[in-house]
C-alpha cells in the first residue's frame, strides 16, 4: 500500500480515534459532532486543493505549485517535479529540432518532408527556391498539385525510387530552364523525404563536353575525307603528272590543316591542365618585333603595317603563352583583311577607369564584325564566316586560346568592330605584372646570376 493510503489511513484513524474517545467520555453527541466537524474540515481542505490543482493545470504549469498541507504536499510536490522533468525534456527536444533544422537549411541541397500521403510537412530554403514553394503557405498540401511534371509525378507513382529522376524546371524572365536532379527517400513511418539538386551547371558542362567532341571530329573529317578521296583517286587513276602535283598539293594542304587544329587542341589542353602560368619577365619590345617579323612573313607586303612598343612596358608571366596569344590577333588582322588595308599594332601603358592596364592594341581597317558576334567570338569554333576561316587557314581556336591566356594573366580581351571599316583587339593585362626597363634588366642579371 502506497504511502497516501498510509496516510489517509492515519488521519481516519487518528479522527476516528479522538472522535470515539469523546463519544466515550462526553457523550455520543459530542463524538458525532467531532466527526462530522473533522470530515467536513478534511472534506473542504481537499477541495481547495483540487481547485489550486485545476487552476494550475489550465493556467500557469510552469509556476510552482501553491504549498499544500497533508498528502497533497506529497501529491503537488511529485507532479512539480514531473512537469519540471517535461519541461526540460520538451525544450531539449526543441533545441534539437531548431539545430536539425538549420542543419536541413544550410544543406546546398533542396529537402521537403512528405507524410505518407505525400503532403509537404517541412521543407528548407533551397527546396523552396528549386520548385518555387513557400513553406508558410504550401505546408499542409499534397505535394503533387505543387509539382506537376509528369515526369515526377509518374517516378513518385512509381514506387521505385533507387535512383534520382531529373526534372527540367522553367524559370520565369530570361532564366532559362533549371535542371533538377530529384530523388525521394523513405524513412520512418512510411514518411518520405525528396531531395532536390541543381544540376544545371553540370548539364551545361556536359552539352558543352559534347559539342567539343561533336565539333573537333567534324573539323577533322572534313579534311580526312578530302585526303582519302584523293589518295583513293591517285591510286586507282593513272593521273597526268601535272593534275598528280596539283592532288598532291591539295592534299598536303589538308593535312597542314589538320596538323594547326591538333596543334591548336593541344595548346588548349595545356592551358586547361596547367595550374597558373609562370612568372617568367619578358621583354615586351623583343617580344613585339618577333610579332612584327610573323606578321610581315604572313602578310608579304599586302598590308600597311605599324607597329609601335614602349620599351618601358614590360611584363610578368608566360613568355610562350603571350607571345601565342599576341601573335594570334595579329594574324587575325591580317587574314580579315583584304590587300591594301592598314594594320596598327601598339603596345603601351593605359589607364581605364582610373586603374592602370598594359595594353597590346590591334587595329585593322578589314571586314569587320557584326555587333552580335561580338560577345561569341572567344568560343571554341565560333566563327562569323566559316568558309573565309578555313580558306585562310584558321581553326577556330585562336580566340580561344588568346580569352585563355588573359584569363590566366588576370587580364581581359575587349573588341570592338565595325562592319566594313574594321575592328580592335585589344589584350590588356593588370598594373601588377607590368615591370619597368631597369627592373627588366634586373632580373636578367639575376637569371644569368643564378644559371
Ligand atoms: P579563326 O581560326 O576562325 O580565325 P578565331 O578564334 O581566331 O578563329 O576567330 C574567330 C572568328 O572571329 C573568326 O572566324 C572571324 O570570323 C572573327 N575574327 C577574328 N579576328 C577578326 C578580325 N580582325 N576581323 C574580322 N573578324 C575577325
Amino acid at each position: 500500500m502506497n504511502s497516501i493510503w498510509w496516510r489517509l489511513l492515519t488521519v481516519l484513524g487518528s479522527v476516528g480515534s479522538v472522535g470515539a474517545a469523546l463519544a466515550y467520555f462526553q457523550g455520543w453527541g459530542l463524538g458525532l459532532g467531532f466527526l462530522v466537524a473533522a470530515l467536513l474540515a478534511l472534506w473542504l481542505r481537499d477541495q481547495r486543493h483540487l481547485s489550486a490543482l485545476e487552476r494550475w493545470a489550465d493556467l500557469d504549469r510552469k509556476a510552482a505549485l501553491p504549498p499544500a498541507s497533508g498528502p497533497w504536499d506529497h501529491i503537488f510536490a511529485k507532479l512539480y517535479r514531473q512537469s519540471r522533468e517535461s519541461e526540460r525534456q520538451h525544450a531539449a527536444l526543441t533545441d534539437a529540432l531548431v539545430s536539425f533544422r538549420r542543419a536541413a537549411q544550410a544543406l546546398p541541397d533542396g529537402v521537403v518532408m512528405l507524410n505518407d500521403t505525400s503532403q509537404i510537412l517541412w521543407c528548407n530554403g533551397q527546396a523552396e527556391q528549386h520548385f518555387n514553394l513557400k513553406l508558410e503557405t504550401d505546408a499542409g498540401q499534397s505535394v503533387t498539385n505543387l509539382l506537376r511534371a509528369p515526369d515526377f509525378l509518374s517516378y513518385l507513382a512509381s514506387g521505385e525510387w533507387d535512383l534520382p529522376v531529373e526534372l527540367r524546371m522553367r524559370l520565369g524572365g530570361q532564366g532559362g530552364d533549371r535542371i533538377l536532379s530529384v530523388q525521394l527517400v523513405e524513412y520512418g513511418n512510411a514518411q518520405r523525404l525528396l531531395l532536390s539538386r541543381d544540376i544545371t551547371k553540370i548539364e551545361r558542362l556536359e552539352t558543352m563536353r559534347r559539342d567539343f567532341v561533336a565539333n573537333v571530329s567534324h573539323e577533322l573529317k572534313t579534311p580526312l575525307t578530302v585526303l582519302a578521296g584523293f589518295l583513293e583517286t591517285i591510286r586507282e587513276v593513272k593521273l597526268p603528272a601535272r593534275q598528280q602535283e596539283h592532288y598532291l598539293a591539295l592534299m598536303s594542304e589538308q593535312a597542314e590543316r589538320m596538323q594547326r587544329l591538333v596543334a591548336d587542341l593541344l595548346t588548349l589542353s595545356a592551358l586547361e591542365a596547367d595550374r597558373g602560368p609562370s612568372a617568367e619577365s619578358i621583354d615586351m619590345s623583343a617580344l613585339c618585333a618577333r610579332v612584327e617579323a610573323a606578321a610581315a612573313e604572313l602578310s608579304k607586303g599586302r598590308h600597311a603595317l605599324s607597329f609601335t612598343a614602349d620599351r618601358d612596358v614590360n611584363l610578368l608571366g608566360s613568355e610562350t603563352e603571350i607571345a601565342s596569344a599576341l601573335t594570334n590577333l595579329v594574324t587575325n588582322a591580317i587574314r580579315y583583311t583584304p590587300d591594301g588595308g592598314k594594320i596598327r599594332v601598339d603596345w603601351s601603358r593605359v589607364e581605364i577607369g582610373g586603374s592602370v592596364y598594359a595594353q597590346f592594341a590591334v587595329v585593322d581597317t578589314g571586314i569587320g564584325i557584326e555587333a552580335h558576334h561580338l560577345p561569341r567570338l572567344t568560343e571554341r569554333f565560333y566563327r562569323v564566316d566559316r568558309g573565309r576561316s578555313r580558306g585562310s587557314g584558321g581553326t577556330g581556336l585562336g580566340l580561344a586560346i588568346v580569352k585563355h591566356v588573359m584569363t590566366r594573366h588576370q587580364g581581359r580581351l575587349e573588341i570592338t568592330s565595325t562592319m566594313g571599316s574594321g575592328s580592335r583587339f585589344a589584350a590588356l593585362f593588370p598594373a601588377a605584372r607590368i615591370i619597368g626597363r631597369q627592373a627588366l634588366a634586373q632580373r636578367e642579371i639575376e637569371r644569368r646570376d643564378a644559371a
